[in-house]
């Protein structure tokens, strides 16, 4: 027998091995294996077998990795279909798909020596004091590792040896799993009585699994939501249907036509769980789990990396981990060790871990039969992969569920639009749950009027006086304050504090970047470039001092001694981040209330729970606003709507307080009310008129080297053969090369090219061709983003 191989180096195509006969029953298609490869030896994936090869004196297979195939037939076709979709190579989309530390093995099983007391025949012998106090901790433990043994005996190796050589105990290597939350003591939860919201989501999700037909109403039901009607009304102006990853077929694109035929066939097995913040989305999960347990199958959770938080993953384990449907929960987390990220994959793969939950990556866990998957925060960016494959877990995870007929559960209080023009578009069906399962109150949102505390002349201030006096009387009660700061600190675009004014494009309607620098405004989607204008372009402002610098989280926690000295003031950002233990003590910190102020970027929002916060503060809500990205409104919606559900979890209502020189802004307004389908109607309108997702797709070529006129002559090149060979596809916007907005640190040029066009697969096909065939200069690399989320 012959075995195809896809290397790990990047060589686009499988090799044939000869299987030698000491190895034929321990090599299958998904094992990873070894081979010879010129003078080096390579690690691969077996993607095929055949009875012949077109090549003489094939090399042999040298070894076989872990016991079991590795990459199961069902992950196998996924990755493929990833490869395809996302324009990489197959070997980079195999990469992905297993945890490094399993990938090389370089963790292995742990061994441990256990020492197990043995049966005494009749009467003990008399023992020496030390091995006397041992074997009385072996009566009682019966077995336990050695290491552990000695420390609780206070002894040596030695002591024990003795015992062995009398016949009393026996000494042997076993298999210890790592178990990262072994020290949890987590009490097992009961399930609850849902409420009538919850209770009419799950059923339609129990039918759905069971294979039934859906009772939720059809969008082709007489009777419209205000977002079906809306959906059609756009359909007609686009006169074609828009198309996520799931539209289409793994192994071919389907045609428009196949599309709408399956439309009705199937009933919808994605649902979006649109569920504000405290309405219970999570009780809904765990009983969808209990369900997919009972029927012999498992389930595959994911949450964006910044949740993963051991409160998190203890709802999950508390629930399954004793009773009826006791499972192990497997946890699948990059800040585990390599050891425990083995032992935990391996769980699942040995189908002893029937429930996976993890980020991004854990949409490859390879739980068989695969019932359900949830993913929750959908709309999360993180769960887009910033590197080639740049696949989105959501959308991975919708293909992974229609290939293996799992229901796939998205869950936000602030869904993706995407998801939402999904539902208007009979793909996904909608469940909402519209109020909070714990009767607290949705917080009040004030917004501040920044433009009223700037005074000409005089810096622009950090705190409005209501801010100020709110905090004070926060933190005199004894309760808790968050403030958030935009991620950069920075505004890349140019705003005026006295009017609000900012900079955009005219031709794309996204913020100008503005480049201090060169001191010009630049659009990095087309290219546009204007000077920085002299006073504020508004007519009625007329401001000179137009341009102001931004502020750091530091910054603002040294304003918050000044203001605030009696107050207990930590500052959390990405560098603290980056420290798990510090990230974690200052949370405990907070938790128990030794802190009275946290300040931090918005990666705080998520998911937290603190009952004693009852004010959060965004201190200028412009920063979110004006980046130069066109989901820029749709994220700072999605912002203030987290942030406001941080506050007011415990028995005290709360107040969000929300800071902006463009108060009237919709996506701050529509927050502000807590008015996501107004705010959805809304943005809809301009994303249509340009072309944006969801009323268009995108893909994004950037091309990336350290001298500037060799990457900007290639993407010059790279358009004109772009024109050529996808020129032709219907409604195709081809913008660009634009100089791609400059990160900090960065010592390279990018230059980006941006194709939108109104359906996904055609495009992509044709891209992955035109890759394929374009030479480069040696230093130049081009990344293809397919559906990328970042553009800021
Ligand atoms: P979400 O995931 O939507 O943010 P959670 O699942 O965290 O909401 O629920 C918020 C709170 O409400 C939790 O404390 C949860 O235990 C409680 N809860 C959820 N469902 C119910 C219910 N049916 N009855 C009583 N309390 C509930
Ligand atoms: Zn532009």
């Amino acid at each position: 027998m012959i075995a195809r191989v896809t290397l790990e180096i990047a060589l686009r195509k499988e090799f044939d091995y000869f299987i030698p006969p000491e190895l034929a029953d321990q090599v299958d298609v998904g094992s990873r294996v070894q081979v010879p490869f010129g003078a080096r030896k390579v690690l691969g994936c077996v993607t095929g077998l055949a009875e012949e090869s077109a090549h003489a004196r094939l090399k042999p297979i040298l070894k076989v990795i872990g016991a079991q195939t590795l990459v199961t037939p069902k992950i196998l076709k996924l990755a493929r279909w990833i490869g395809e979709y996302y324009c990489c190579a197959p070997e980079t989309a195999l990469k992905s798909v297993l945890p490094e530390a399993v990938r090389h093995e370089q963790a292995n099983w742990r061994e441990r020596l256990y020492v197990r007391a043995l049966p005494v025949n009749g009467e003990l012998p008399k023992l020496p004091k030390r091995q006397k106090e041992v074997w009385r901790i072996l009566e009682e433990r019966r077995e336990l590792p050695l290491s552990e043994l000695l420390a609780l005996a206070k002894t040596t190796a030695a002591t024990v040896r003795g015992l062995e050589d009398k016949g009393l105990v026996a000494i042997a290597p076993e298999i210890s799993e790592r178990d990262p939350y072994a020290r949890d003591h987590i009490l097992p939860s009961q399930t609850l009585p849902l409420n009538p919201a919850q209770s009419s989501a799950l059923a339609a999700i129990i039918t759905s699994m069971d294979g039934g037909k859906s009772k939720v109403q059809s969008p082709k039901s007489k009777v419209q939501s205000p977002l079906q009607s809306r959906v059609q009304s756009l359909e007609s102006k686009v006169q074609s249907p828009a198309e996520r990853p799931s539209g289409t077929t793994p192994q071919a694109p389907v045609t428009e036509h196949a599309t709408r035929n399956t439309q009705h066939v199937s009933p919808p097995s994605t649902f979006l769980l649109h569920g504000v913040t405290g309405s219970g989305k999570t009780e809904v999960y765990l009983q969808a789990i209990a369900h997919a347990l009972e029927q012999g199958k498992g389930a595959i959770v994911l949450v964006p990396e910044i949740s993963l938080t051991p409160q998190t993953v203890e709802r999950f384990k508390a629930r399954f981990s004793s009773g009826p449907l006791q499972t192990l929960v497997a946890v699948l987390h990059s800040h585990l060790s390599a050891g425990e990220r083995h032992d935990e994959w391996h769980k699942i793969r040995q189908g002893r871990a029937r429930i996976a939950i993890g980020a991004r990556s854990a949409i490859f866990a390879p739980v068989e039969p695969l019932g359900l998957i949830v993913v929750d925060e959908e709309h999360e960016h993180s769960y887009k992969q910033e590197e080639a494959p740049r696949y989105h877990a959501r959308d991975v995870a919708i293909v992974r569920g229609q290939m293996e007929g799992a229901v796939v559960v998205l869950g936000s209080a602030t869904p993706s639009l995407e998801s939402y023009y999904n539902c208007g578009k009979g793909k996904y069906t909608l469940l909402q749950l519209p109020e909070r399962a714990d009767d607290k109150k949705l917080p009040v949102v004030r917004v501040v009027d920044m433009r009223q505390t700037v005074r000409p002349g005089k810096a622009v201030p950090l705190f409005s006086p209501q801010l100020k006096e709110a905090i004070a009387r926060r933190v005199e009660q004894k309760e808790q304050v968050i403030l958030f700061l935009n991620r950069r600190g920075y505004s890349s675009s140019l705003q005026c504090p006295l009017c609000g004014y900012v900079a955009e494009c005219p031709n794309c309607s996204v913020s100008l970047t503005y480049h201090r620098h060169e001191q010009k405004l630049c659009c990095h989607i087309c290219a546009h470039t204007a000077p920085v204008p002299a006073v504020c372009p508004n007519a009625k402002c007329r401001n000179p001092a137009i341009r102001y610098a931004g502020v750091g989280t530091q910054k603002v926690e040294a304003t918050l001694a000044k203001l605030f000295p009696q107050a207990r003031t930590v500052r959390m950002d990405s560098d603290v981040l980056k420290r798990k233990e510090d990230y974690r003590r200052i949370l405990g910190d907070f938790r128990v209330g030794k802190i009275d102020i946290l300040v931090g970027t918005q990666m705080i929002a998520k998911g937290l729970h603190f009952p004693n916060v009852t004010l959060v503060g965004i201190i200028y809500a412009d920063l979110a606003l004006h980046q130069p990205d066109f989901r820029a409104g749709e994220r700072t919606f999605q912002l203030l709507t987290q942030v406001a559900g941080r506050a007011g979890r415990g028995d005290i209502e709360g107040e969000v307080f929300v800071q902006a020189f463009t108060p009237f802004h919709p996506a701050i307004q529509f927050a502000r009310r807590h008015d996501f389908e107004g705010f959805y109607q809304q943005e809809m309108e301009f994303r249509e008129q340009l072309k944006y997702p969801p009323a268009g797709r995108i893909a994004l070529l950037t091309l990336k080297g350290r001298n500037e006129e060799k990457v900007k002559f290639s993407a010059d090149y790279l358009k004109r053969e772009l024109e050529k060979a996808v020129g032709d596809i219907k409604g195709l916007v081809l913008a660009g090369p634009a100089p791609a907005p400059l990160l900090r640190a960065e010592t390279y040029y990018r230059y980006q090219i941006m194709l939108r066009a109104q359906r996904m697969a055609a495009l992509s096909q044709r891209l992955a061709l035109l890759i394929r065939s374009l030479t480069l200069p040696e230093d130049v690399t081009l990344a293809v983003d397919i559906d990328p989320v970042d553009l800021a």
